[in-house]
């Protein structure tokens, strides 16, 4: 059972309530969200007579919703909170009515790269600038990103398009220094289960854009969002990035039903990522559209002003004329599927 307190409640309502809870022999744990207190009520199996009913615990001091839970991810399951969540990032609202394109290179690599990467989004309706600053590689030989000094660009070239900037932390220690510069905290397929890195990102307060696992299940990436929300961070987006599979010709398989599997699991955003859900440039466009189709929040997506020469995933980077027609036909779906650009994205379109 889980027990969210309205935004007013004091630790006293929460107080009063673990006692009254103790005296029937059930014990709780305190969840966090971020200025609401939830619950877990805990007991014994043996002793089902000493459960309240839903209906007795909202009858209680301060409590807004108790509900029993069937799945291991109380906080983030439609259970026990029906209606999305939604993330306003700098007057942008992910998980809201419209569709939200993020757009950058894999890597930070240089000034020159990262601001026409910046320039080329805002002129076709994203408004994230994405790129990697700090890299997880597979080789140890592969460029690594660069640190620090990329997260700066970054977030100069980000303003000077009045854009977001969405970028990967991929160590607890580097958590604050991120979050100094970018407006979302992104944690990739590798990290996911990196439990410490949850926790990190779920004791601070940006939102969480966080990647499913090369071969994590449904419930294992809810878990890992549970983490964050667990962790007293209730902002928290997932991003479908494709699976491990045993077909060699793309990079990952990208499984569009997580969208609308997710959309009943779960009440945060979903977007999707179909760079690296496919790995190659050619299938980007179609993946993307398949993605919005299935209704994604939001499309995170690699590009480049010149792939061939990219220090990472340039075989599935975007040049800008094909970034282009993929943002003119992603908001021609958009608009099937009743989910319009966001109005300043919108804006950005026709002035270009
Ligand atoms: C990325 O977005 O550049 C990235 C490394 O993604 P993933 O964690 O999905 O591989
Ligand atoms: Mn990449």
């Amino acid at each position: 059972m889980v027990i969210l307190f309205h935004r007013g409640a004091n630790e006293a309502d929460a107080d009063a309530l673990r006692a009254a809870m103790a005296c029937r022999g059930l014990s709780s744990r305190t969840l966090r969200r971020r200025g609401q207190v939830a619950l877990a009520l805990e007991g014994a199996a043996a002793a089902p007579h000493a459960w309240p009913s839903s209906g007795e615990l909202e009858a209680m001091s301060g409590v807004w919703r108790a509900r029993a839970s069937s799945v291991p991810y109380p906080l983030v399951s439609r259970e026990l909170q029906p209606e999305p969540t939604l993330i306003e990032v700098r007057g942008v609202m992910v998980g809201g009515e419209s569709l939200v394109l993020m757009a950058g290179p894999c890597a930070v690599e240089d000034e020159a790269q990262i601001f026409a990467c910046a320039a080329a989004a805002r002129a076709n309706g994203a408004t994230f600038l994405r790129g990697g600053a700090f890299k997880p590689r597979t080789s140890p030989h592969a460029f690594q990103g660069l640190g620090a000094a990329g997260l700066v660009l970054m977030r100069r070239a980000a303003d000077a398009h009045g854009l977001r900037v969405v970028t990967e932390v991929v160590s607890p220690a580097d958590v604050a220094l991120v979050a100094g510069h970018a407006d979302v905290l992104q944690v990739g397929a590798r990290n996911m289960q990196n439990y410490a890195l949850l926790a990190a990102v779920g004791a601070q307060a940006r939102p969480v854009l966080l990647k499913r696992g090369l071969s994590a299940t449904y419930e294992e990436w809810l878990l890992a969002a549970e983490y964050v929300v667990a962790a007293g961070n209730p902002q928290v987006m997932l991003c479908e990035r494709g699976v491990r599979s045993f077909e060699p010709a793309t990079r990952n398989l990208f499984d569009v039903a997580a969208v609308p599997m997710l959309r009943q699991l779960t009440h945060l955003p979903v977007l999707v990522d179909p760079s690296h859900a496919t790995g190659r440039r050619a299938l980007v466009a179609a993946a993307a559209r398949a993605g919005v189709a299935a209704g994604a929040d939001g499309v995170l997506v690699e590009i480049h002003p010149n792939p061939e020469a990219a220090l990472s995933d340039g075989p599935q980077s975007l040049t800008f004329s094909e970034f282009r027609q993929m943002a003119t036909q992603l908001a021609r779906v958009a608009a099937a599927v009743d989910r319009p650009f966001a109005a300043e994205a919108r804006d950005a379109r026709t002035d270009a």
